[in-house]
């Protein structure tokens, strides 16, 4: 047991050497984009002249990118680590689980499939220097496709930018620089990966944002469409509850439940003045009783949803749970001697 603990410790005291960057990449079926985005990596941050991991996880790809990834972890022994997870738990998932195996003091995110382009890292890590927190990329020439994808994504970040009062013009993009304390405290559940900046925002970090290059995808395709936008809706008002109840839920279900009972009561009187005055009951309308009865229940099933969260995170949060299950790490020797 002892020996055990001596182990662990040295596991943490080896991150006292850790890098200065780990660059997370979730990967999801990118077989033909690994080799060149190793290539422009290595470019790119060879270039920066400082000590820098790259973190790849296979998010339980279907065609060959993890034999790929564990190829090019073998040939950059020093610089690459593949975290290959069980199945596909969904790129956020990815992200998390790439986060807790990563030891840079900067974690730098992006996507694999070269849509971001390395070549931008160098001036993320620069404007973190200024003081910088977060700074998020702005796909300002963004080349996905307009109506299923650049329309919905345009309207989707007005709208988290005046609900949760962080402005950003491209939450949705993946190329975004964190300093690791920001990263350590958050997290990620659902699609939520977009709104890292807002949980930092609300721990007071200072956020920036700077014009990336996009290019278009070459290889593989997409793993979303329309549907994501609704999924980033429903995250938002999670978002919007945690941010403003997730302390104080009775202040939320109190207000919407005295409300409800307010317009029973109001609906009672109606309902006997009606009697009194004009001797019509108000049963022999049926509509009213279906647009309440719609009403409470759409209500309900919103309230329900939120108390879901809730459990959800309890569940994971205080039995210390990952929103993922790893099959295996192969390390860069840099980080550690113990595997
Ligand atoms: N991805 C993942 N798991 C998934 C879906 C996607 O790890 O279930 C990865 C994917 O390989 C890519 C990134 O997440 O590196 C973004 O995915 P994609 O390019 O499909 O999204 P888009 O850029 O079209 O929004
Ligand atoms: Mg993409």
């Amino acid at each position: 047991m002892a020996i055990r603990q001596n182990r662990v410790k040295q596991n943490f005291t080896t991150s006292s050497e850790s890098v200065d960057l780990s660059v997370v990449i979730p990967v999801y079926n990118e077989e033909d984009n690994l080799e060149q985005l190793q290539d422009e990596l290595d470019a790119a941050l060879n270039a920066l002249n400082i000590r820098y991991e790259i973190v790849f996880v296979n998010d339980g790809s279907r065609d060959n990118s993890a034999s790929k990834l564990l190829e090019i972890a073998n040939a950059h022994p020093n610089t690459v680590t593949f975290v290959d997870l069980r199945r596909n738990f969904g790129q956020t998932a990815a992200m998390s689980a790439g986060i807790d195996h990563s030891t840079g003091n900067i974690v730098v995110l992006m996507d694999a499939d070269r849509q971001n382009d390395p070549a931008d890292i160098g001036m993320l890590l620069g404007k973190l220097d200024e003081g910088y927190d977060v700074v998020s990329g702005w796909r300002y020439n963004r080349h996905d496709k307009f109506l299923t994808r650049r329309v919905p994504s345009m309207a989707a970040n007005r709208l988290i930018s005046w609900i949760t009062g962080v402005r950003l013009h491209d939450y949705g993009c993946s190329l975004k620089a964190y300093r690791r304390e920001v990263v350590d405290q958050i997290q990620l559940y659902g699609e939520m990966h977009r709104f890292i900046p807002v949980y930092a925002k609300v721990a007071g970090a200072q956020i920036a944002e700077v014009k990336v290059n996009h290019r278009p995808r070459v290889h593989g395709k997409s793993n979303y469409g329309l549907e994501r936008t609704f999924k980033v809706l429903m995250d938002l008002i999670t978002i919007r509850f945690l941010l403003r109840y997730h302390s104080k839920p009775m202040y939320l279900f109190g207000g919407v439940g005295a409300f409800l009972m307010g317009l029973s009561a109001i609906t009672l009187l109606i309902a006997f003045l009606n009697k009194w005055i004009r001797g019509v009951f108000l049963i022999q309308t049926p509509l009213p009783q279906i647009a309440s009865m719609f009403f409470v229940i759409g209500i309900q099933s919103i309230l329900m949803g939120l108390v879901a969260e809730l459990l959800v995170r309890t569940y994971y949060e205080s039995q210390g749970k990952t929103i993922y299950v790893v099959r295996r790490v192969v390390r860069s020797s840099s980080n550690s001697n113990n595997e």
